[in-house]
């Protein structure tokens, strides 16, 4: 018997979604920052494929709340992907610093330039083209396509899974079923308005076709909606269950000048985990593999004073780092640079970094005790 990820689309019937999904959207499309409303569209403004490019780069693991800002900040100090092209990198991840995975920020500069100095500013207008740009995969590819140029291609987020899972009640779990979903949504994506129909999939899941609670009763699709009509909508999408993230640990070592309360910052490799950005020095850890511990593992001797631990989750480890702390009149021995509270918040400091600096900065009444020594797991 067929496993339901391997039955073939046309034993599924393909609802007729694309007209009751964008008279929903006409109505009800949520107003983003880079988005062009339906009625402006019918109007005649076409949406920008800068805009377009740079919000879904930055929604790349990212919420849409969190997103807006930066993108108000990014647009309002390069208003087009020339002057993105044309800033520093360490401008550019300074910008970025919060948002995380800032493979995508280093990613995004080297787009600009490619697509400044290789196609004349203008981005390329089909998917295929787009994704043999520097981070533009598959899904981004997509989207860019389809909004900014409304070529008929299948756009797949998360929300556009949820949606398409229990649209068809897939059983087959995520990820294993991803294939599945394309082929139905590159099914129901219409030639007329496909980057409406797309930007329509996702505001449904968004704010209908909610991971709990979905509202079906207001939802267009209701009557198209299988797990709604077996009242089993709760249940999709089904996930296989995942294991529990390795741990990981490292220490850092914050260095403070009494006289300005300046702090001695450097600059991480540009290859690896947080390339790039700015971080007190801290010893080697990895997705692969932990790093010392104890103030013995300093790069460079002082008085150093335990400050307790911060820990951080990344998409595949949890990372504890342990925090000391040293008042220091001189330069350290290491490369780097003072970095005062003034010039602090335009530092490349990722959101690691910035949990460590407050923690070494907390400056607790008794000075912690230093973790004994433990032998360390190490996973394979
Ligand atoms: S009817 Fe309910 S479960 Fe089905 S797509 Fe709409 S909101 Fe989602």
């Amino acid at each position: 018997m067929l496993q339901p990820e391997q039955q073939p689309l046309s034993a599924a019937p393909v609802p007729s979604v694309a007209g009751p999904l964008l008279f929903w959207y006409d109505r009800h499309a949520r107003a983003l920052p880079w988005r062009v409303s339906p009625e402006s569209r019918t109007a005649g403004t076409p949406p920008e494929p800068y805009r377009i490019w740079l919000s879904e780069v930055m929604l790349q693991q990212t919420t849409v709340a969190t997103v807006k800002s930066y993108f108000a900040r990014f647009v309002d100090r390069w208003p087009t992907v020339g002057a993105v092209a044309a800033a520093p990198e360490t401008d550019i991840l300074g910008e970025w610093a919060g948002l995380g995975y800032y493979a995508r920020a280093r990613n995004l500069h080297a787009c600009a330039k490619t697509v400044t100095d290789d196609f004349d500013g203008c981005f390329p207008r089909t998917a295929a083209e787009l994704r043999a740009l520097p981070g533009i995969g598959e899904y981004t590819s997509a989207a860019i396509a389809a909004i900014a140029f409304d070529e008929p291609v299948a756009v797949v987020d998360g929300n556009v899974e949820r949606v398409v899972t229990r649209l068809f009640a897939i059983e087959a779990p995520l990820p294993g079923a991803r294939k599945t979903i394309r082929a139905h949504v590159a099914a129901l994506t219409p030639d007329s308005r496909p980057g409406d129909f797309a930007q329509a999939m996702m505001d449904l899941g968004a704010t209908v076709c909610t991971p709990t609670g979905p509202a079906c009763i207001l939802c267009p699709l209701r009557v198209h909606c299988r797990a709604a009509t077996q009242g089993r909508a709760a249940q999709f999408p089904v996930k296989k269950p995942k294991a529990a993230p390795p741990e990981r640990k490292g220490a850092a070592f914050v260095a403070v000048r009494p006289a300005d309360g300046a702090i001695w910052l450097r600059r991480r490799a540009r290859s690896g985990m947080l390339g790039g950005m700015s971080e007190p020095p801290t010893t080697e850890w990895s997705a692969r593999a932990d790093g010392a511990t104890g103030a013995e593992a300093a790069p460079f001797a002082a008085n150093w004073r335990y400050q307790g631990a911060v820990t951080h989750g990344f998409t595949h480890f949890r990372l504890e780092l342990e925090v000391y702390r040293a008042e220091l009149t001189q330069e350290p021995p290491i490369a780097g640079w003072w970095s005062n509270e003034a010039a602090r918040g335009g530092e490349a400091l990722p959101t690691l970094m910035r949990k460590v600096l407050d923690r070494a900065l907390a400056d607790p009444a008794e000075p912690r005790q230093s973790p004994k020594a433990q032998p360390r797991k190490r996973a394979g």
